[in-house]
């Protein structure tokens, strides 16, 4: 694909960072620069900054690193064209891209067809005879036609090759449909169906796209639920089902259930807001989905033990993120669908007075705790004690702190400031621990010695900080570059990271063009989170302290370095060797 640099140039000027990055973080001006809480990983103090001066942001807490197109291809997970498709329409640019001009953004577009046509196909299959016994599966459980139009559920049938023989009619290949999960290959390389004779519910992204299939069995198959396997367009731990419907709710907080059959029943009461997990327990990304639209969640997790126990952990990371959490008990140990479907006519009603009955998670844990010492005895009561007060250290708000304690020393009959010492104890623990898991976290990224990204820094720290700091100069002073040049190669570049980075930014260079990270993400081969590193050496560097000198100066640790190493690997060599070296080295100097 080859969009011109004058064009990318103007999408960038057209699209200012700020304003982009402003509309998924609330970020706070520091001095040149913005700062906000990063959008990809979990943190309560701000790590993530933007500098407008060069367009680019990066995360000091995970790495995450760009330009304003990076952003929203880790944000949106756009791809590439989709992006500048993205930007160009938002600032009235004229961008016609032809699906020739990009294979994976065709095989994905390709991939929403065959989606949209398997989904078509199961839902008339619904409807079909062979799908009497799903469509009434559906009807005993009260889903009304409305609903099942409303969420297109459907039915796949027991033949193992009714969708691929269906779809080869329509000419997709069959490949293809392996591609998108829909069909797989038998030993004897025959593509077969990949859902029989289940209930088929499509997941579909917040652009309308149908993404993936979750599938529950009309036989004792298991297990009972399955999922599309991880796809171009699909990966399972960045999505939830019924977002697209959440996303236009228009209500305050989501309601985030276990199951698809909970979504369904929810939105046919009138809760649009209702989402799940796709079979998983809530991942990270997942909690960063929800964020992005809510920062209110009502949890109704099965009461089970393992319903349970994902509620826990999920209220724990929602509540990491900034999110307010609710928890909807109900009644007799039910699930929201059963729960709704015994409950008849008044179901939804009945769940809006749940809704408002729903403890936020203190009350939850402490009315938890209070059921786990209920003895009466001195010992029970002071373990109940302790373990309020290590919930309430825990609770952000210190009004909603204040009340809790009023309430548990009238309770249980103990001073309040007993109990308030008990809290910020508690707190102050918390913090501790908090603080050093922030800097560990900091420092497994940021060290040399666990660099990923670089894995030869830690050998040669000296020469790799001397590389960056090299690079870093010549980025913000490409008038200096063609000296530089002169002076250093790539070969003498030590590091295989800052080796490829340097010859990139040598050869756009070359090509006349700006050397920044939009470029430089366009034409080298680097993944995101070298793409983050790279903007990580742009943005870090200091124009009061490196200056040409300075800048010589790198190149003479460059050199010694390099040195170093030829002396080192001549003490490893043999004698025969070491001759040869020599021999090596003095036709060099012809
Ligand atoms: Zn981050």
């Amino acid at each position: 694909m080859n969009i011109s640099e004058e064009f990318i140039a103007e999408l960038k000027e057209k699209n200012d960072i700020e304003e982009i990055i402003s509309d998924y973080v609330p970020l706070t001006r520091k001095g040149k620069n913005l700062m906000g809480i990063c959008p990809f990983h979990a943190e309560r103090t701000p790590s993530f900054c933007v500098y407008p001066a060069n367009g680019s942001f990066y995360c000091f807490g995970c790495g995450a690193g760009g330009d304003v197109i990076t952003f929203l291809r880790l944000i949106e997970h756009y791809d590439y064209i989709e992006t500048v498709k993205f930007l160009a329409e938002r600032a009235g640019m004229n961008f016609e891209v032809s699906e020739e001009e990009d294979e994976s953004h065709k095989k994905k577009l390709l991939i929403y067809k065959i989606n949209r046509e398997a989904a078509r196909f199961y839902h008339n299959c619904l409807f079909a005879p062979e799908g009497e016994e799903a469509l009434g599966y559906l009807k005993k459980r009260g889903i009304s036609l409305k609903t099942i139009k409303h969420f297109g559920l459907g039915y796949s049938p027991k033949s193992r090759f009714a969708l691929i023989n269906h779809l080869s009619k329509k000419g997709y290949n069959n490949e293809d449909v392996v591609l998108a999960n829909l069909a797989f290959k038998t030993r004897n390389l025959k593509e077969k169906d990949r859902f029989c004779n289940r209930l088929m519910f499509p997941i579909i992204d917040v652009r309308g796209n149908v993404i993936a299939f979750g599938a529950r069995t009309m036989g004792g198959d298991i297990p009972k639920y399955i999922n599309t396997s991880d796809t171009p367009v699909f990966k399972k731990s960045n999505n939830l089902f019924a977002l697209n419907f959440a996303k236009n709710s228009g209500m305050e907080s989501f309601i985030l259930t276990e199951g698809y059959m909970d979504v369904v029943s929810l939105n046919q009461a009138g809760f649009q807001n209702a989402v799940a997990g796709l079979g998983t327990a809530l991942t990270q990304n997942q909690v960063k989905l929800i964020s992005r639209y809510t920062d209110s969640v009502l949890v109704t997790y099965d009461s089970d033990e393992a319903g349970q126990k994902a509620a826990a952990k999920a209220i724990t990371m929602l509540k990491d993120s900034g999110i307010n959490v609710k928890v909807i008990t109900i009644p007799k140990g039910k699930d929201p669908d059963e729960f709704l479907r015994t409950q008849g006519k008044d179901g939804a009603v009945r769940f809006k007075n749940l809704i408002e009955k729903s403890e936020n998670d203190t009350e939850y844990r402490l009315s938890k705790a209070k059921k786990m010492y209920d003895s009466g005895s001195d010992e029970d009561k002071i373990n109940y004690l302790t373990n309020a007060a290590r919930i309430l250290s825990s609770c952000q708000n210190p009004i909603e702190r204040e009340v809790y304690v009023t309430r548990l020393s009238l309770e249980m009959g103990i001073n309040k400031s007993a109990l308030i010492m008990q809290i910020e104890k508690f707190m102050k623990q918390n913090l501790k621990k908090h603080k050093k898991q922030e800097f560990k976290n900091l420092e497994k990224i940021t060290s040399a010695l666990n660099d990923k990204i670089n894995p030869e820094k830690k050998e040669n720290l000296r020469a790799a900080v001397a590389e960056e700091s090299l690079i870093s100069y010549i980025i913000n002073n490409v008038d200096k570059a063609s000296d530089i040049f002169l002076r250093v190669n790539a070969d003498d570049i030590i590091t295989n990271f800052n080796r490829r980075v340097f010859e990139c930014v040598k050869s756009i260079i070359a090509e006349g063009k700006t050397p920044d990270i939009t470029s430089i993400s366009a034409k080298g081969d680097f993944n995101f989170e070298e793409i983050g590193r790279i903007t990580k050496i742009i943005c870090s560097y200091n124009s009061q302290l490196v200056n040409q000198k300075t800048a010589y100066e790198y190149i003479n640790i460059i050199f010694d370095e390099n040195k170093k190493i030829k002396v080192k690997n001549v003490n490893e060599l043999s004698e025969i060797k070491v001759k040869e070296y020599i021999e090596t080295l003095k036709s060099d100097k012809k």
